[in-house]
């Protein structure tokens, strides 16, 4: 049940001086910060991070860009070059690594019970129109989808937090050496 994850503050959100805030939100939830570096990432990190070979991810974001894109009667194939699923979710990806790479970024890695669904829900929705009151990305973002592919460019929406225990499994070790997560007791844990 205890689990460790992965989040990484974008370039968006530490240039608007939410790294505290943001960070202060998981402590307060109960969650134990045992890692933390400020980093600005190369595109093979980036890469490394957001695999390239991870179908259903790209596969996915293209889907959802190709409903918006109908929602808003407009083009893939004129915008894009193309209205293939995946076609569309590589070219995303190639945003998402210039995003990631364009800026110093927070990397910290959190532990507690579900750590890896309760950073999620304090995060809130991947798109900043969808995200609840109360969350990060509700309460300081506003980006969306179709304004972000219009502008050929990943939607900033502050926070990159594992999606699933495996995913965090991955993730962690790309950003931390083994001997960079710290172990201690919080003073409220008992
Ligand atoms: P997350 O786990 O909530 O961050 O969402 P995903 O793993 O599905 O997507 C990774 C990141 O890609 C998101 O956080 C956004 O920055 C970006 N992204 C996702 N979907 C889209 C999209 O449809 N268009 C654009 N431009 N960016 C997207
Ligand atoms: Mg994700």
């Amino acid at each position: 049940m205890i689990e460790q994850t992965l989040i990484v503050i974008k370039p968006d959100g530490v240039v608007r001086s939410l790294t505290g805030e943001i960070v202060t939100r998981f402590e307060k939830a109960g969650l134990k910060l045992v890692g933390a570096r400020m980093v600005k990432i190369d595109k093979a990190h980036a890469e490394k991070h957001y695999p390239a070979d991870r179908d259903e991810l790209w596969i996915g974001i293209g889907n959802k860009t190709l409903e918006n894109y109908e929602k808003l009667e407009l083009n893939a194939q004129e915008l894009l070059g193309t209205t293939d699923p995946k076609a569309i979710g590589d070219i995303v990806r190639v945003w998402l690594l210039d995003y990631m790479s364009s800026g110093p970024v927070f990397a910290a890695v959190f532990e507690g019970p579900h750590a890896v669904e309760l950073v999620r829900k304090i995060c809130g929705h991947t798109l900043p129109l969808l995200s609840a009151p109360g969350t990060i990305r509700g309460d300081y973002s506003y980006d969306s989808a179709a304004l972000a592919n219009k502008g050929q460019r990943a939607i900033k929406n502050l926070i990159h937090a594992s999606g699933t225990v495996e995913e965090a499994e991955y993730e962690i070790p790309l950003w931390f050496a083994k001997s960079d997560i710290s172990s201690y007791k919080r003073t409220d844990e008992d």
